[in-house]
């Protein structure tokens, strides 16, 4: 590409901050394909890519000169990390520093993974509030900068102030990393146009933007650069969230839904079905969607749960609500053994009662598969449950109030809108509530972005009894073997089990990641006197059907099988489940998978074979021993992987964020998040004063998020 330079007497070919980064000052060609790799292409990008943090030479002290409860830091080199395990799975690792010959001590409670960041003669800076403890100082949890070799020792030895901190790419070192990145703030921070308004910048507190960039980079202290870097990443998620806020307010004007009352008759009416009372969580649950489901504006709330907490009881409650005022309520769940689970439990439910119910998934016969349609679309068929074919084009509701969706977080916008509209010959069309249940909990951050456009319920407790799953790693043969004993005799005592491997087919004989060998295998010599059998997505439906039929009812005593079993199956006395390699799964998937033997009244226990030692991998088997909160493991998750990993998002680029990092910032993101509602709901944001800011938020998100052009 061959660009002409921009000269003083030439108009320019593009506005100051679109200029490609080669002409940023201190730049030029070579580096600017370096830079590239950072997906720095122009002046701006230059602009925003954000110091990750700084290193804090303001307040380095020589140990000798530490205080107590200060904020400062110190400077030295790892000698020695070590992990102490207490009760209960909690543990504190410690990280011992030699700062130019006297020892400091890092320690951090419950953050085993800790353990593996450091290594011996890692160079790093430990800030934070030191203690005194047995003779020497101890920072608790402190902030860690590692220094690298990009650090010189010039830079660490005798110096003072602050300085920013950038990711790099090869090539590039960081004290040219951050002459550019200053240099380009000098020349092109006043060209950054600041959208909000001086009063409300004033009001919350916030710098100028100018101003915040230029510190950015330049920092003079750290609550300097904090602040800056407040305000540059406040705009990244204000503005997301108002994109989200607008478009919520649009489907609110767009759309009505039926407004379904739930009176205090037919609530103890649905209430005396179950044989349980509601756990309190599920009554908070119960509450929010009555209220919802009594508006006009149609409900899109996500209900998310721990794996056993009774989300199914939910989805009931709700639909029958719907039912008893005169509508249609249909229930989509991913897999044709969910559904046909959620079938038998309104099946049981309803035995006696005169609602009128269809089953509806891919396989039916043309029949009765007809049959069904005409049904629903005269609205004789008032609860539909089912799989993906309900929201398929043929299927039309004459009253559709209510859509629940199981176990399906990653169920869009689009899927969303697809259940149509109820269409009566004399009325406005009606889309239905939407209630989207899962049990992989989402980071709370996550909810926010990716949900900002979802009420959110959450269950947070279990049925009382619940037990909980005992779950150990196993590595070696002599372990392994040890688990199958203990599998023979908890069947002996009447107990079911489930093995789990991550493939179906064999790729050699002695493959024990594939459901098939493992089953020839265990049957044939660890198992050989137990009723095992073989479950897995390739059989055909009617084997799946029977194979899950005879496992309920206890025919068969150990079930081997992929990830089929995954979500929502529900076999009370199945208590143990023994996972082959499992560190091929996901911490969530793990987390879903022992779901399953929570379920009942007895002691469930979760073995994790797993001969693999990668860095990752321990992490998580490690975490599945420690705990067996899923909102605890999300978070986990969170922090192993980053963000992204955890939905599946990051190359479906569906967060489409600048600067800000929903896990990392949110605190940030709460606060974005209240600012956007306040404009939208008072009306500031469709003043002439944020005239700029509707401009940004739709030419940033118009297309990602589907915006309307007007308002
Ligand atoms: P999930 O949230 O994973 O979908 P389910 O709805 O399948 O959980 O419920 C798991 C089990 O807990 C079921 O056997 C259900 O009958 C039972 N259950 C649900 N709510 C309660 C409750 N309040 N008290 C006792 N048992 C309950
Ligand atoms: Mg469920």
């Amino acid at each position: 590409m061959s660009v002409p330079e921009p000269s003083e007497s030439n108009l320019p070919l593009w506005a100051p901050l679109d200029t490609p980064v080669q002409y940023s000052p201190g730049v030029g060609p070579h580096r600017a394909a370096l830079l590239e790799k950072l997906g720095i292409k122009t002046v701006l990008d230059l602009l925003l890519h954000l110091p990750h943090s700084i290193n804090d030479f303001s307040d380095l002290r020589a140990p000798q000169q530490l205080e107590k409860d200060v904020e400062q830091s110190v400077y030295g080199r790892v000698v020695d990390t070590d992990i102490r395990r207490l009760t209960k799975g909690r543990s504190i690792v410690g990280i011992l520093l030699d700062c130019q010959g006297q020892f400091v001590r890092g320690t951090w409670f419950n953050q085993p993974w800790m353990l593996k960041k450091f290594q011996a003669d890692d160079r790093v800076i430990f800030s934070g509030k030191p203690q005194r403890r047995s003779g020497r100082w101890e920072f608790g949890n402190p902030r860690v900068h590692w220094l690298t070799d990009e650090d010189t020792d010039s830079d660490v030895e005798g110096a003072v102030g602050v300085l920013p901190r950038y990711h790099l790419t090869d090539g590039i070192k960081m004290d040219q990393m951050r002459r550019m990145t200053k240099q380009a703030a000098q020349k092109y921070a006043s060209h950054m146009e600041d959208v909000l308004p001086d009063y409300y910048r004033d009001y919350h507190k916030l710098p100028p933007l100018a101003e915040a960039v230029t510190t950015l980079h330049q920092p003079a202290s750290r609550e300097q650069w904090e602040a800056a870097r407040h305000r540059v990443i406040l705009d990244d998620l204000l503005e997301f969230q108002l994109g989200l806020a607008v478009r919520r307010r649009a489907w609110g004007a767009q759309s009505l839904a039926y407004p379904v009352d739930v009176t205090a008759k037919v609530d103890a009416r649905i209430r005396r079905l179950f044989d349980f009372r509601l756990t309190g969580g599920q009554d908070e649950a119960v509450k929010d969607l009555v209220e919802d489901l009594a508006q006009t504006q149609p409900m899109h709330r996500l209900l998310q749960a721990d794996v056993g907490a009774g989300k199914t009881a939910i989805a009931v409650y709700a639909m029958l609500a719907a039912v008893a005022g005169g509508y249609q309520a249909a229930l989509m769940a991913p897999t044709e053994v969910l559904a046909s689970q959620h079938w038998q439990t309104f099946e049981e439910l309803l035995a006696g009662s005169r609602v009128k119910r269809g089953f509806l998934v891919g396989g039916l016969r043309a029949a009765e598969k007809r049959q069904l349609l005409e049904d629903i679309a005269s609205g004789e068929c008032q609860l539909i449950v089912g799989t993906q074919a309900v929201i398929q084009e043929a299927v039309k509701f004459r009253r559709l109030a209510l859509a629940v969706i199981d176990e399906q977080h990653r169920f869009g916008v689009r899927q969303r809108a697809s259940f149509g509209s109820s269409v009566e010959t004399d009325r406005k069309p009606r889309q239905p509530h939407v209630l989207v249940m899962t049990a992989t909990p989402i980071p709370r951050s996550l909810c926010l972005t990716r949900f900002g456009d979802l009420d959110v319920s959450t269950i947070r407790e279990l049925p009382p009894g619940r037990q909980k799953v005992v779950t150990s790693r196993v590595a070696t043969a002599a372990e392994e073997s040890r688990v199958w004993n203990f599998v023979r005799k908890q069947v002996a005592s009447g107990r079911q089990a489930y093995v789990v491997c991550p493939r179906v087919e064999g790729q050699s004989e002695q493959d024990d990641a594939a459901a098939e060998t493992v089953f020839e295998q265990l049957r044939t010599s660890e198992l050989s006197q137990l009723r095992v059998e073989l479950l897995h997505g390739r059989m055909d439906r009617e084997t799946r059907h029977d194979v899950m039929d005879r496992f309920r009812v206890q025919e068969i005593d150990v079930l081997v099988s992929t990830t089929v079993i995954e979500v929502g199956v529900n076999v009370p006395n199945a208590t143990l489940m023994v996972i082959r390699q499992a560190e091929r799964f996901g911490l969530a998937q793990l987390h879903q998978l022992r779901g399953r033997i929570c379920r009942g009244s007895f002691q469930g226990y979760c073995f994790l074979l797993s001969t693999a030692d990668s860095n990752e991998a321990m992490q998580r088997l490690e975490a599945m021993v420690e705990s067996s909160d899923g909102f605890h493991l999300a978070e986990t998750d969170a922090e192993i992987r980053g963000p992204g990993d955890v939905l599946g998002l990051r190359q479906s680029g569906a967060l489409p964020l600048r600067v800000a990092n929903p896990i990392r910032d949110l605190k940030v993101l709460r606060v974005a998040r209240q600012m956007a509602h306040d404009l939208v709901r008072t009306g500031d944001f469709d003043s002439d004063e944020f005239a700029a800011l509707r401009a940004l938020v739709l030419r940033r998100f118009s297309h990602a998020l589907d915006l309307p052009q007007t308002g």
